[in-house]
């Protein structure tokens, strides 16, 4: 099957690691068309995975736009949907993996006369969206797209809710290579030393900066933390939540956290910097639509906590395969690290249990096949 994949960024978050992950079996007849350049570019050639920049200037539409601005974003669009639909001729689908790949890819498709698979990776609620931008995905998906994946029960009851049809969406998690998640003991004490960790009690916090990924939750929840518990944060502010990011500096410096709190910006060796930590915390304030992080906390065999709302519910089962504490609430947050810092025996046997629950249930394999599935019993 010739696929036309279609992301709107250059940087790479989850949507965008989910979509090399998904490309990869179709490396030889698909093409990935980005709307803007960027390391995700990089990280897709890496894997021989052919990769196009369509766009020649930056789409403006936001997640927060409202009607004038979105129809405007439309008609500044008119040059890439026409050179997306010039391209799809040669595929045999398009496949669009963000919103504005779904404004893009639903246009080209009805030019192009292709069929339309909506990869969504996001809960379409207010809580993340303006009204106006949630009425155009889902009108957009209803009448264009004859598949939707969702990648959450979660996502796909925000679907639902906004008016979206039931008949043509199905879930499908992300996937993940176990294998990637195996670290060495020599090569972790290394990577502790050299963080200057070593003796520390570590909780892991593997993230984009932004307010709603909550990283303020962690620091504060550390003021009710013994003084060998540390936090790293890792992640950038990848869409420009500069604020936040010095408000977060401000927080630390006002609690006295300075020698306890360290942020490493984005990196790449995810599954080295999860194998230093004795926990890793997920503090989403609002609902999380998937959730990789955790997942790659239960492969690296890490306890994991989150906040219990959205995909992470589906993921976590409290005290079986990790820990979930309410959304916004560091005196629970460090009630689960203080735990897990008193009781290691209790909290490695829970990582132990979800670390092979992971390993069988997210395995790349098996969403591959689920994908191909859905995708032979729609288009054949
Ligand atoms: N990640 C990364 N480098 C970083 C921070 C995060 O590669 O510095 C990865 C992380 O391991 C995860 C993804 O980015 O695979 C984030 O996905 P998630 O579903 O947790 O959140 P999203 O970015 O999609 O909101």
């Amino acid at each position: 099957m010739k696929i036309l994949f279609l992301d709107q960024s250059g940087k790479p978050g989850g949507a965008e690691l989910c979509l090399i992950d998904i490309a990869k079996p179709y490396r030889d007849s698909c093409l990935v068309g980005l709307f803007v350049d960027g390391a995700f570019r990089q990280l897709l050639e890496q894997q021989q995975i052919p990769v196009e920049v369509l766009a020649t200037e930056a789409i403006k539409v936001r997640k927060e736009s409202s009607l004038i601005q979105s129809l405007s974003s439309v008609t500044a669009l008119l040059p890439l949907i026409a050179k997306v639909a010039q391209k799809a001729r040669q595929y045999d689908l398009i496949y669009a993996n963000t919103q504005k790949a779904l404004v893009v890819g639903a246009l080209a498709s009805f030019f192009s006369r292709r069929p339309l698979v909506y990869h969504l990776h996001d809960i379409l609620s207010t809580d993340h969206f303006s009204p106006t931008n949630l009425k155009v995905a889902v009108t957009l998906a209803n009448r264009f797209a004859s598949l939707v994946i969702a990648n959450s029960k979660a996502s796909q009851a925000a679907f639902l809710a906004a008016g979206g049809r039931s008949d043509i969406i199905d879930v499908v998690y992300n996937g993940f290579e176990p294998e990637v998640y195996q670290s060495d003991r020599s090569h972790i004490s290394q990577l502790k030393t050299q963080l200057e960790l070593e003796g520390q009690f570590i909780v892991g916090h593997f993230s984009r900066l932004s307010p709603w990924k909550g990283q303020h939750i962690l620091i504060e929840a550390l003021t009710d933390c013994p003084k060998d518990v540390t936090a790293i944060f890792v992640g950038d502010a990848l869409f420009g939540e500069h604020d936040y990011v010095q408000q977060l500096h401000k927080q630390v410096a006002e609690l006295g956290l300075a020698d306890r709190v360290k942020f490493l910006g984005f990196r790449s060796d995810i599954p080295q910097l999860m194998a230093i930590c004795d926990l890793v915390a997920h503090t989403s304030t609002a609902p999380e639509p998937f959730g990789r992080v955790i997942v790659e906390a239960m492969l690296c065999g890490k306890p994991i906590v989150a906040a219990q709302s959205g995909g992470a519910i589906e993921l976590i089962e409290p005290g079986i395969n990790g820990f979930l504490v309410p959304p916004g609430q560091p005196h629970q947050l460090a009630e689960i690290i203080n735990t897990c810092h008193d009781r290691p025996e209790y909290t490695i046997a829970i990582a132990q249990s979800a670390q092979e629950m992971a390993t069988r249930r997210f395995h790349q394999t098996n969403i591959d096949r689920q994908i191909a599935h859905l995708l032979s019993r729609t288009f054949t």
